[in-house]
């Protein structure tokens, strides 16, 4: 599932050796060496399985032995994931353990002995963490100096702003009858970013009025 990281900007950041990602299986941990056992039934009944504590606990300390790493557990109980929290990330952390939860979930305690906090990419349940590592990862990787290049800079993309972004256009200046906005093509750089600003703000009301109560 990881591979996707592989493909276009971030791809392209790990083969320059601006960002490095490591998967780890924790099947291989289960102290099980026949079936490598990983889940059981939940304490107190209940549907499906729930991940045993010891081979995640096992396979956290040999990736991040002195807790260097901020690690993260991805959880649909956890803070809502923003690019605020993505930009905190990549700035202060060098390293970060994703741990990516199955089945109903993990033991209680493996999170409490082993996590720093817990992030929800959304109000809806996943079949496992990892579509949710691979949000995190490469959210967090665009606030990466060096990930970007000049021509990709985060400062203009939606929330920067604290807005959404603005609608784009590009050639042709007709498509099937329907013009580009003059403004975009009357080179005059005030009114474009006036008009975009406008744009901007029209959209963020519609859609997200909920973010324009809190912009810094
Ligand atoms: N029983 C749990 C859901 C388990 S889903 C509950 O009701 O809360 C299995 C795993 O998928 C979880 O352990 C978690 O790691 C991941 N997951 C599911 N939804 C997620 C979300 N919205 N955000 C982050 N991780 C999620």
């Amino acid at each position: 599932m990881f591979d996707a990281l592989n493909e276009s900007i971030t791809g392209r950041a790990i083969t320059g050796g601006v960002l490095n990602i490591e998967v780890a299986d924790i099947r291989p941990f289960s102290a099980d060496k026949k079936h490598f056992k990983c889940d059981d039934a939940p304490f107190g009944g209940g549907a499906g399985m729930i991940m045993t504590p010891q081979p995640i606990y096992d396979a956290i300390n040999a990736v991040d032995p002195h807790h260097t790493c901020r690690r993260i557990f991805l959880s649909p109980r956890g803070m809502p994931f923003t690019a605020k929290r993505a930009k905190e990330l990549a700035d202060g952390y060098a390293e970060i353990l994703l741990l990516c939860g199955r089945y109903e979930g993990v033991d209680q305690r493996v999170i409490d002995l082993c996590i720093d906090e817990e992030i929800s990419v959304g109000d809806y349940v996943l079949s496992g963490g990892e579509p949710a590592a691979i949000v995190v990862a490469d959210a967090v990787a665009r606030f990466v100096p060096g990930v970007l290049g000049n021509a990709e800079s985060a400062a203009d993309e939606s929330f920067q702003s604290g807005l959404l972004e603005y609608p784009q256009y590009t050639r042709p200046a007709v498509f099937m009858e329907l013009p580009v906005p003059e403004v975009l093509i009357s080179g005059h750089h005030g009114m474009v970013e006036e008009w975009r600003r406008g744009q901007a703000e029209k959209i963020t009301r519609e859609r997200r009025p909920d973010l324009l109560g809190d912009r810094d």
